[in-house]
């Protein structure tokens, strides 16, 4: 028997999270919930070749097409059997808590991609403990996961840092390239702006740079069980000094290229771990590599290097999808990363 699944949020990384259901043997889509017009009350099958992404169906799935994308989750939620939850609808977790408490109500173990829902303890204390308190009442499980953060900021970390007998400074930098993406990240970067529009924005918080960044830090100090005083967080424009252009936004040189975030942790005035995510249009423009960067110094030291960076989209979507039979076996009640086994890709099919 598959597992079957509901997603919730058919936008770019939800579209993927279907795309590789369907590659999946032991995957079964039995809902679709979104609640934008043009896709609402369409078939998904539908929805994904308007968007060019749909591609060949595996012939188990080939039925899953037609399911109806839902605008009325109570529709689904509670009505139609289903295990798991991947919800992809937003960044913050007031935003995605009324969605993730109605789906624990319908006894679904939930899966989010939403940045602050890799450990919703830190910004939303109370909103996280009624997560917890929901997820133990119904016997099913929470979690929040993702490229960055879910994992090569924080779970990547982690794990390398089992090999070291002790360890005085973690640095990291994922450094990446954000052309593909379209006009809302460029403006919540800050992308196509002045100098002087980047600082107002920052005030007025237009601009916010990476969405994550506390909850990355404090994952890793709490899996090595550092007890943090502060973590502190910057933003600061990349200022260009060549011409670059996306389809959705042009810079020319004194324009922002993009946003240089960086967040610390500090014990006792000494900076402890040092994240770093400069993201900007274009870096090959100036002879910039993305990668993804760790240094442990430590005993030993260990260096990590991904060059390119681990894809952004691929990568959100594979860890969503491939979290279900983790969390399908985990304890109830609201988990992070560091509270799994090590994630890996993993197939599991139930007998009839
Ligand atoms: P998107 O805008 O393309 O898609 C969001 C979809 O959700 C849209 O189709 C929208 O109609 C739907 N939606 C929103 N609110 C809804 C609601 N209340 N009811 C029903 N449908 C609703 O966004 P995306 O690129 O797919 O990303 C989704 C979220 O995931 C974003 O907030 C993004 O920042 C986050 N994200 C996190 C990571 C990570 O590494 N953790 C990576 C990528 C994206």
């Amino acid at each position: 028997m598959r597992n079957k699944v509901i997603l919730w949020g058919l936008g770019a990384m939800g579209s993927g999270m279907v795309s590789a259901i369907w590659k999946r043997p032991d995957l079964e889509l039995v809902g679709v919930i979104d609640n934008d017009p043009k896709k609402a009350g369409q078939e998904v099958g539908k929805v994904l070749a308007l968007s060019g992404i749909i591609d060949t169906i595996n012939k188990e799935h080939l039925k899953e097409q037609y399911i109806k994308v839902s605008a009325e989750p109570g529709e689904l939620l509670g009505k139609v059997q289903a295990g798991v939850l991947l919800l992809a609808t937003g960044s913050f977790t007031r935003q995605v808590f009324p969605q993730i408490k109605q789906a624990l109500e319908a006894g679904l173990n939930v899966i989010t991609i939403a940045e602050e829902m890799a450990a919703p303890m830190v910004q939303e204390p109370e909103l996280g403990g009624e997560m917890d308190r929901l997820a133990k009442k119904h016997g099913v499980s929470v979690i929040g996961t993702g490229i960055n953060p879910g994992f090569v900021l924080d779970t990547l970390i982690i794990a390398l840092t089992a090999p070291c007998m002790e360890i005085k400074k973690i640095r990291a930098a994922r450094i990446n390239d954000l052309s593909p993406f379209g006009p809302t990240v460029m403006a919540t970067q800050g992308v196509g702006s002045t100098p002087e529009e980047f600082a107002s924005g920052l005030k007025s918080g237009t601009i916010v740079g990476h969405v994550g960044f506390p909850e990355s830090v404090h994952l890793i100090a709490e899996a090595l069980g550092w007890k943090l005083d502060e973590i502190r967080q910057e933003r600061e424009p990349i200022i260009s000094k060549t011409s670059r252009q996306t389809p959705c936004v042009r810079v020319e040189p004194g324009m922002v290229a993009g946003c240089r975030h960086t967040a610390v942790g500090l014990i006792q005035g000494r900076t402890v771990i040092e994240l770093e995510h400069p993201q900007q249009i274009h870096p090959e423009a100036e002879g910039i590599e993305t990668g993804d960067y760790i240094w442990i110094e430590g005993t030993p030291n260990i260096n990590l290097a991904i060059k390119p960076e681990i894809p952004g989209g691929t990568g959100t979507i594979a860890m969503a999808v491939n979290l279900i039979p983790h969390v399908l076996e985990a304890r109830p009640g609201l988990l992070t990363m560091k509270d799994l086994p090590v994630p890996c890709l993993r197939y599991i099919r139930h007998e009839t």
